[in-house]
C-alpha cells in the first residue's frame, strides 16, 4: 500500500512533515511520530507547526518544531491530517520547495495534493494511517512513537468511543500499548487536566449560550475579548462545543469563537443523525459527519442567521 511512498522516503534526505492549521491532539501526534520515525532512518527532518495548546507540552518532541522552512529547498514533504493543500499549517512558498509530497489523511472529503496519496477515510485518524507508514517503513516502534500515535488516535476518537473508533483501530492501540505508549499519562494530561481559566471559558460557553428548535440546535458565541479576559488564547479556546453537544436532545452544537487576528472560528458537533460536514462545506470549510468546521466569511450576525436556517432546513 505504501510502496511506492516508500520509495520516496528511501530517495530522500530533507525532509519536512506538516499537519493543518490549528493543530490538535492528531495534527502533533501524527507529525512527530513521522519526524522520530524518519530520524531513526536518518534523514534531517523537521516539524512545520504553529504554536498551539500548553496541555501538549509533555509530549516527546513538540519542543523541536519549527515555523517555516530554512533552505531553497528540500528533497519531501509529508502532510498528515490535511484534506486540503490550503489547510496546512505552512506557506505556499515552503510548500512549493518540496520536490516530493505525500499526503496521508482520512477525511471524507478532500481535495487531494502531492505525488503519493494515501485517503482513507475508514481509519480513525492521520495516527493510526500514520502507523501504517511507519510500519511499513519497518522503523520499531518506541515509547515516543507510540506514545504520540497512541495521542493522535485517543483524541480523535474521543477516547475510544467515536463511532471511527474500530475494532482495527483497538487492535492499533494494542499494538502501541505492547510497545510502551505511555497511555495512563496521556489521559490524564489530556482528559482530566485543565487550566483554571479553561473552566472559567465552559461556564462562559455555558452563560452565552442560545437554544433554538426546541433544543436541536445549541450555540454558543464568544468573542476574542472574552477569551483574553479569561486569561486564555486562540490555542486554549477550543474544545467548547461537545459541552454543549452532551445536553440530551442536541442534534447539533455550535461553538463559535473570536481569534486574534480578527477571524470567527465555527465548530459543530453533530448529535449523529446530522451530517455537519455537509453545513460546513456549504459555508467554506470542511470535516467529518459529526465533527466539521470553517471560518466565517461575513460578519457575525449575517453568518448566524443563515447558518441557523441552513440547520433548520436539515432537521
Ligand atoms: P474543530 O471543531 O475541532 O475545530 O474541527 C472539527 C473538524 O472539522 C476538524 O477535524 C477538521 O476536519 C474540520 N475543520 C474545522 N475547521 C475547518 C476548516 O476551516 N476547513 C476545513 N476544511 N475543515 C475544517
Ligand atoms: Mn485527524
Amino acid at each position: 500500500m505504501f510502496k511506492e511512498a516508500r520509495e520516496i522516503v528511501k530517495n530522500s534526505k530533507s525532509v519536512y512533515v506538516v499537519a493543518h492549521v490549528n493543530p490538535d491532539g492528531d495534527a502533533i501526534g501524527s507529525t512527530f511520530a513521522v519526524y522520530f520515525a524518519l530520524k531513526k532512518l536518518g534523514k534531517d527532518v523537521h516539524v512545520i507547526m504553529p504554536s498551539f495548546s500548553s496541555a501538549f507540552e509533555f509530549l516527546p518532541g513538540v519542543e523541536y518544531r519549527v515555523e517555516n522552512v530554512k533552505e531553497d529547498e528540500y528533497d519531501l514533504l509529508i502532510a498528515l491530517d490535511a484534506s486540503d493543500r490550503t489547510r496546512l499549517a505552512m506557506s505556499e512558498e515552503d510548500y512549493n520547495k518540496a520536490k516530493k509530497v505525500i499526503m496521508l489523511d482520512h477525511h471524507q472529503i478532500s481535495n487531494p495534493y502531492g505525488d503519493f496519496r494515501y485517503i482513507n477515510d475508514l481509519k480513525s485518524s492521520a495516527s493510526e494511517i500514520a502507523y501504517l507508514f511507519i510500519k511499513s517503513l519497518e522503523v520499531d516502534f518506541d515509547e515516543n512513537i507510540a506514545t504520540l500515535l497512541y495521542t493522535g488516535i485517543m483524541t480523535d476518537t474521543g477516547s475510544f468511543n467515536y463511532s471511527n473508533a474500530n475494532s482495527d483501530t483497538f487492535r492499533v492501540a494494542a499494538d502501541l500499548l505492547d510497545n510502551g505508549a505511555r497511555s495512563v499519562e496521556v489521559c490524564k494530561k489530556l482528559n482530566d487536566t485543565m487550566k483554571e481559566a479553561k473552566l472559567k471559558l465552559i461556564a462562559k460557553t455555558v452563560e452565552n449560550m442560545e437554544v433554538y428548535y426546541d433544543g436541536k440546535m445549541r450555540y454558543s458565541y464568544i468573542s476574542y475579548e472574552e477569551i483574553k479576559a479569561l486569561g486564555l488564547d486562540d490555542e486554549d479556546s477550543e474544545g467548547m462545543t461537545n459541552y454543549l453537544r452532551a445536553v440530551e436532545g442536541t442534534e447539533i452544537a455550535v461553538y463559535v469563537r473570536g481569534k486574534s487576528d480578527g477571524s470567527l472560528k465555527v465548530s459543530m458537533r453533530s448529535g449523529g443523525n446530522l451530517d455537519t460536514s455537509k453545513i460546513a462545506i456549504a459555508f467554506g470549510g470542511g470535516g467529518h459527519p459529526r465533527a466539521a468546521g470553517y471560518t466565517m466569511r461575513e460578519s457575525l450576525e449575517v453568518e448566524k442567521e443563515k447558518l441557523i436556517k441552513a440547520v433548520g432546513e436539515m432537521l
